[in-house]
């Protein structure tokens, strides 16, 4: 992808029912995370001549990476597939630190003329679409005070979950516990945890990534989880990766070692789905090995099979090491209450916490919150069919990013990019004269189904206000990059399901 630094055209300004101004725009990106970034770097290097803004509620751009502060906190996805296809991950590390992926989207950012096209502290609240102005009006909140934009597409990139609070279940008998709670949304910068005895409750890539780091310092860490997760290791610098670097070209090494790690964590994905019993036998295996004195029938091995939740990755083999030191531990059960020194399991263990951190994960927020209208008439999600994973039935102009959830999340957002780049080459020019509009049109002949087929938690606590998937292709949500290569790059815009006009 080449970079283009040229001015762009502004932003159109007509007064509007805020007694300020609409500004209008051809494309507006929703959200300065990792997807929106990318997204926007896409779109202004293919087309120029768009203009095109990033609305972002936060102050800062990074989204996840730049809000999760918790100690330790980094990818549990190799950054060769959760970088950019356009920009090489340089870093020495394969899996990153939460401030080196911000520091990478803001290069990016900076690179490619995005920058200057980030509006902080707007938030996205409603959009509206109207047919007969073939445009969306956009309703944000800047700092509290009403505005409006209008834009010919808007584009959806912001993120998964709830970014207002983290998912909280209420233990019994919380009120009575006098140390100190703490969610890893929100952690507070100057929570001291050397020399304190800390409980991490959850199971999760957050809590596994916690107890070691909190380990080094701590007094004693231990993580407390109902259900266990399946955990493997990684090697934290790719030594293949850093060795092609000084042989290859960056842009070629990059590549080469993207596509492996595609190939491999598709080949593991689907062993462990087509063989779920001997890829559990493997996992055992190998954890067992690290931890020769823990039970690890108990505590590593998860009700459900290999891939039906998310993988947990540990570098270097970071968790079974300070498991095996003594300097944390790991106990599984459930609460039966709160203590005022700790916690108290079902069958009368006791664990005495100052610290209790409640990796208990997110609260999914789809569409970062907003409500849609087309034509005056409110759009009900769940009554939607999602296309190709990236648009929604009856939204005319409107694309959106959601990652994969067996793989890299960018790999899936580089993808949706690259068609939303297609579909405003039809928009604004050569063949797509005169077209001021593409919406999705469902099939009443495909069966719904859920929107994604993932067991998380999260997932499952907000399924029914979701949009649906189809049983069949384009309709099917297939979590797969090398078949949506095919099924989304290779894709026909005179498909039958889209209608231009
Ligand atoms: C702790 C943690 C670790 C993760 N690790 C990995 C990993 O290793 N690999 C992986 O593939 N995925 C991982 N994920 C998933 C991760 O969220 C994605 O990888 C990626 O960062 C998502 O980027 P995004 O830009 O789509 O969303 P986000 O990073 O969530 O950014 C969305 C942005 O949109 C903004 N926004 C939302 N709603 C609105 C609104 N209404 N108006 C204006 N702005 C809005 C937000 O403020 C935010 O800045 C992780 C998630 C978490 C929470």
């Amino acid at each position: 992808m080449m970079r283009v630094m040229a001015q762009t055209p502004a932003p159109r300004s007509t007064p509007d029912a805020h007694d300020g101004h609409v500004e209008h725009v051809d494309v507006l990106v929703l959200g300065a995370g990792l997807s929106g970034i990318g997204a926007a770097a896409r779109l202004t290097t293919d087309h120029p001549g768009l203009s095109l803004l990033v609305l972002e509620s936060r102050e800062r751009l990074g989204g996840t990476w730049d809000l999760f502060r918790y100690p330790g906190v980094r990818s549990d996805s190799d950054m060769f597939t959760l970088g950019y296809r356009f920009k090489p991950w340089l870093g020495e590390k394969a899996l990153a630190d939460g401030d080196a992926i911000r520091s990478y989207v803001e290069e990016t950012a900076a690179e490619y003329g995005v920058t200057e096209r980030i509006r902080y502290r707007h938030q996205v609240v409603s959009a509206a679409w109207s047919s007969a102005d073939a445009r969306w009006t956009v309703d944000v909140l800047v700092d509290g005070e009403p505005a409006t934009y209008t834009c010919g597409f808007l584009y959806c990139c912001s993120g998964y979950y709830d970014y207002a609070e983290g998912y909280r279940p209420t233990f019994p008998g919380e009120e009575q516990y006098e140390g100190t709670f703490v969610h890893p949304q929100h952690w507070p910068e100057d929570l001291e945890h050397a020399g304190k005895k800390v409980v991490v409750i959850g199971s999760g890539a957050t809590a596994i990534t916690l107890v070691p780091s909190m380990a080094r310092e701590a007094e004693h860490v231990t993580m407390l989880q109902r259900t266990p997760t399946y955990v493997i290791s990684i090697p934290a610098r790719d030594q293949f990766s850093l060795a092609l670097r000084k042989v290859l070209p960056e842009m070629t090494a990059y590549q080469v070692v993207r596509w492996r790690n595609v190939l491999r964590q598709m080949a593991f994905f689907n062993l462990s789905q087509a063989f779920p019993g001997p890829a559990r036998a493997i996992v055992r295996r190998y954890t067992k090995k690290q931890l020769p004195d823990i039970d690890v029938d108990t505590h590593f091995n998860p009700p459900y099979d290999p891939w039906d939740q998310r993988f947990c990755v540990v570098p270097d083999a970071d968790l079974y090491r300070v498991l095996r030191s003594g300097d944390a531990s790991i106990a599984t059960g459930s609460i039966e209450t709160f203590t005022p020194t700790g916690v108290r399991l079902v069958g009368g263990e006791e664990i005495e916490a100052d610290i209790v951190v409640t990796a208990t994960g997110l609260n999914l927020l789809a569409f970062g919150g907003i409500s849609f209208s087309v034509d005056g008439a409110d759009v009900k999600l769940p009554e939607t069919m999602s296309y190709r994973g990236l648009m929604l039935s009856g939204l005319p102009n409107f694309a959106y990013t959601i990652g994969y959830t067996n793989s890299s999340w960018t790999l899936k957002a580089d993808l949706v990019a690259e068609f939303v780049s297609r579909l405003l080459g039809r928009l604004h020019g050569g063949s797509g004269e005169g077209r001021a509009q593409v919406v999705v049109e469902r099939d009443p002949a495909v069966r719904e189904e859920p929107f994604m087929d993932f067991e998380a938690g999260y997932v499952l606590r907000s399924i029914d206000q979701l949009p649906k998937q189809g049983a069949v292709t384009p309709w099917k949500l297939k979590q797969n990059y090398v078949h949506d290569i095919r099924a989304i790059r290779g894709s026909d815009l005179d498909d039958e399901a889209l209608r231009w006009s």
